[in-house]
């Protein structure tokens, strides 16, 4: 018997412990995503294959991987994917890996849509992967959604998602907010926009802090930039009363209801991530904008 041989049961403690002395949250879970992966099996291949050997070649990957992952190098980005509500999405550096507490705003806005009549005109601002506007599209399938970014990056990524999950009723727009979009032409819009203060930047964790692009985080000193300009412009952008739909940050909730209330948005209210926490904003405007009050 060769004793450089490691068995699954091995490689899984090895690497669990590794990762657990680095501070990571979920040491085992990576560790067996990154050797399913290695090894070209699910899961469950791991757990009934406990005491197989690893191949030199899979030995090799995993390493390789496991050296990523020990330089806080998210999962997400290794593999290359992220699941979001159900659904399988491509993820790069270049954008920011979806949070199962954003499933919040999809559910929102499916909520919300029953409530127009005919086909719903649904803006995702701020897309990023595509998460939320392919997830909403994908299970409203006589909507129509746009999705927009600044980033490049984040474009081609959407554009990549909608294809790999045949979401045809869609249009992948680049826009810095909505400078380059139609006024006058959404019923929603939902945007889970960069929202990290200046000092909460400061404590993030190393995996965030290293690997996500901090324009899809930073959301100037006090984190509420973005919703001062998305609170100020989307009255324009409604067709009719139409529906402003949000992500916030933590501890956000008052300073945001009140730019709402502030900018003419009725029927403000919130709803809870996973957590119990505020996380997701809905409010109604009846799409005049103030400049055409004159
Ligand atoms: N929820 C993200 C975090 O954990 C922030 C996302 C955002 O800024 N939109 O840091």
């Amino acid at each position: 018997m060769n004793d450089n041989l490691i068995t699954v049961r091995d490689a899984l403690e090895y690497a669990a412990d590794a990762l657990r002395e680095e501070g990571m949250d979920t040491p085992m879970l990576d560790a067996r995503i990154l050797l399913s992966r290695a090894m070209g099996k699910d899961m469950l291949y791991l757990v009934t294959h406990e005491n197989t050997a690893l191949s030199d070649e899979e030995a090799a990957r995993f390493n390789r991987s496991m050296t990523e992952r020990l330089a806080h190098r998210p999962v997400a980005y290794i593999t290359g994917t992220k699941e979001f509500y159900g659904l399988d999405f491509r993820v790069t550096e270049g954008v920011l890996i979806p949070r199962p507490d954003t499933e919040t705003a999809v559910e929102a806005v499916l909520e919300r849509a029953d409530r127009y009549a005919g086909q719903v005109k649904i803006l995702d601002l701020c897309c990023g992967s595509g998460a939320i506007g392919l997830s909403v599209a994908k299970n409203l399938p006589e909507s129509y959604v746009t999705l927009s970014d600044i980033s490049r990056s984040a474009v081609d990524i959407t554009v990549l998602n909608a294809s790999l999950l045949k979401v045809e009723n869609c249009e992948i727009i680049q826009s810095d907010l909505f400078e380059d979009l139609t006024p006058k032409n959404y019923d929603i819009i939902v945007s889970n926009p960069p929202y990290v203060s200046g000092d909460e930047m400061g404590a993030l964790s190393a995996d965030i802090a290293l690997w996500e692009p901090r324009e899809a985080l930073y959301g100037g000193t006090d984190g509420l930039s973005f919703y001062r300009q998305i609170i100020a412009e989307a009255p324009g952008m409604f067709r009719n009363r139409g529906t402003l739909i949000m992500e916030i940050g933590y501890g956000q909730d008052g300073d945001v209801r009140k730019l709402l209330e502030d900018g003419g948005f009725e029927n403000i209210s919130f709803r809870a991530d996973l957590a119990g926490i505020p996380r997701v904003v809905t409010a109604e405007h009846s799409g005049t904008s103030r400049g055409e009050l004159l």
